[in-house]
């Protein structure tokens, strides 16, 4: 984790790394990041990702969304998966 950190955009305020869920939805799908790298502004609470990390965590959410339409198609009957990795 980087310790660079840049000031919050709306406020000013002085940013923070935490790692926070990142949630993602279309179609009534919802695929949830865990732990992702994230400044967080501690006063009004805005959210900033470096390009790298944004880019991996949209792509990768794609695919994820991706496979769970799939799913849907056809296992309709099976509403939620929870995927944990090493
Ligand atoms: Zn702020």
């Amino acid at each position: 984790m980087s310790n660079r950190t840049r000031r919050c955009g709306e406020c000013g305020s002085k940013t923070v790394w935490q790692k926070l869920p990142l949630d993602f939805e279309r179609k009534g799908i919802k695929v949830t990041i865990s732990e992702v790298e994230a400044m967080v502004c501690p006063n009004c609470h805005e959210i900033y990702l470096s390009p790298e990390v944004a880019e991996k965590v949209h792509s990768n959410a794609e695919k994820l969304l991706l496979a769970a339409e799939a799913s849907l198609a056809t296992a309709p009957e099976i509403k939620q998966y929870l995927v944990t990795m090493p």
